[in-house]
């Protein structure tokens, strides 16, 4: 058996290093009770990687060279001003927020906030807006650079087999860390000083070498055939050591051998078990729960069974509400637009929510457009740059009108109103004023159509929802810095 010893990126953590005799050159030293094992040095990954972030993202900084070419920091800005951060329409980066490039306080210690930073949507949006905008012109490296983080964080965040890191030289997670210690041996050749600190080169460089000598050794040795490289983060020793400290009691510092007790008894003690001297007996406890989720369930059929009603009238009635009346576009003040490629991208995922239960062949032609005519499209940029893993679906001509139509309306619906329990039927008001385009055989026609502006409306509120919610925590955050500060001044 070999070990390996993971820890963050702490000054007294690096002294351990030292000690052991373990630096960029020399990752792993013998075991000092076992001369036949070999012990690894790790550096949490997330860890480094937000330190990675926080130095290179610097407002003092702005840009940097790498061998790819000059990374810089206004393009990440562009970006967001690009893609109308605070407008509702659909975006292609939607997780990217200034927070994101700023974080403050504790957001500094965010991990989905230092990788969704470099997220492959991010280098996609980048790319696709590259011909339209100014600003992105000279993004290439920018863009490169940001491919080159997000598969290295794929490769260390694996948490199923499929993504698993396997020995193999065609493994793609093994390509990245190797691709990645490369490009960071060019630019500290390439550059004298990296905007990286040296203690976050260093415990990178340990860390994914250490990686990858554990996965041959893991191979070799104890005959695996794949290394799920979260578990090498601390996340996992410190779930540990908090059960650990939890099971102790009132005592937070358990001593060695208090360790070891809790430690034996937690191994063989069986988390499922029902607990003791509950006020609520059993077979009341299981009543109130399926009563619960009745009411639940029913009301949730009432507003479910309203809302397709409403679509039927929609779609059955032949006159429309005129449109264009002097209120309406007095009170159009918010211009968000979805762009064509984003709207495409939708499209195909619709497709692949309706492929699942539409059985009717003539219908699965008028829905969907095969690989070939749809990569010509103009349209499609996003689904072909976004086409990671293969896989994603091309939407018919009928389909993305019909969409198209969909996005317009509710984009109208909630320019007139913020986000609130009257949106659903505000878009319904607004979906009567368009004739909808019909998607379908002439037999399922009136039935297809209906699923199509259910499942995007439904989709759609969810989308509003999220981003409603947003803006709200943002307000909250404000007050309470506003708060603050009021009260230093006071
Ligand atoms: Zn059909």
């Amino acid at each position: 058996m070999q070990t390996f010893k993971k820890n963050d990126g702490a000054s007294w953590n690096r002294g351990v290093w030292k000690i052991f005799g373990v630096d960029e050159n020399n990752i792993s030293c013998e075991h000092p009770c076992d001369s036949l094992r070999r012990l690894w040095m790790i550096s949490d990954f997330n860890h480094l990687l937000k330190c990675f972030r926080t130095s290179t993202l610097d407002d003092r900084l702005q840009e940097f060279k790498t061998p790819y070419g000059t990374v810089k920091k206004r393009h990440w800005e562009a970006l967001l001003e690009e893609e109308n951060y605070r407008q509702p329409n659909m975006k292609i980066a939607y997780k990217l927020t200034p927070a994101h490039l700023n974080p403050k306080g504790f957001q500094a210690m965010n991990v989905p906030l230092a990788t969704e930073v470099f997220g492959h949507e991010v280098s996609v949006a980048m790319a696709h807006y590259q011909p339209m905008c100014n600003k992105l012109k000279d993004s290439t490296p920018t863009q490169k650079f940001i491919d080159l983080i997000f598969n290295l964080v794929q490769a260390m965040s694996s948490r199923i087999p499929r993504d698993a890191l396997y020995v193999k030289d065609d493994c793609r997670n093994k390509q990245a860390i190797l691709k990645f210690l490369q490009f960071f041996e060019d630019w500290e050749k390439f550059e004298k000083k990296i905007p990286v600190s040296r203690s976050t080169s260093v415990g990178l460089k340990v860390t994914l070498r250490a990686t990858l000598e554990i996965l041959d050794m893991l191979k070799d040795v104890c005959d695996f055939k794949y290394l799920m490289t979260a578990t090498l983060s601390q996340d996992p020793l410190e779930r540990f050591f908090s059960v650990m400290r939890y099971s102790c009691g009132g005592n937070d510092h358990p001593d060695p051998k208090m360790f070891a007790q809790v430690y034996r008894l937690a191994s063989s003690f069986s988390l499922i078990r029902p607990p003791r001297e509950c006020n609520v007996s059993g077979t009341d406890l299981l009543k109130s729960l399926v009563d619960a989720k009745e009411v639940l369930t029913s009301s949730n059929k009432d507003s479910k069974g309203l809302w397709l009603q409403s679509i039927d009238d929609m779609l059955e009635s032949t006159e429309l509400i005129l449109k264009g009346s002097s209120i309406d576009t007095d009170h159009d003040y918010n211009e968000a637009v979805t762009s064509d490629a984003v709207q495409s991208y939708i499209a195909g995922y619709i497709v692949r929510k309706l492929k699942k239960i539409v059985k009717c062949v003539n219908c699965l032609q008028c829905i969907q457009m095969s690989a070939e005519a749809g990569k010509k499209l103009q349209r499609n940029d996003v689904i072909c740059k976004m086409d990671l893993y293969g896989g994603l679906l091309f939407a018919s001509n009928e389909l993305f009108s019909l969409t198209k139509q969909l996005e317009k309306c509710v984009l109208r619906a909630i320019s007139k109103n913020l986000t609130n329990l009257e949106t659903i039927s505000d878009i319904s008001i607004e979906l009567k004023k368009e004739v909808l385009l019909k998607v379908g055989c002439f037999e399922h026609e009136y039935k297809l159509t209906k699923k199509i502006i259910d499942i995007y409306i439904v989709m759609r509120a969810h989308f509003l929802v999220k981003s409603a919610n947003r803006r709200y925590d943002e307000a909250k955050i404000k007050t309470k810095t506003n708060r603050k500060n009021a009260k230093l001044l006071s």
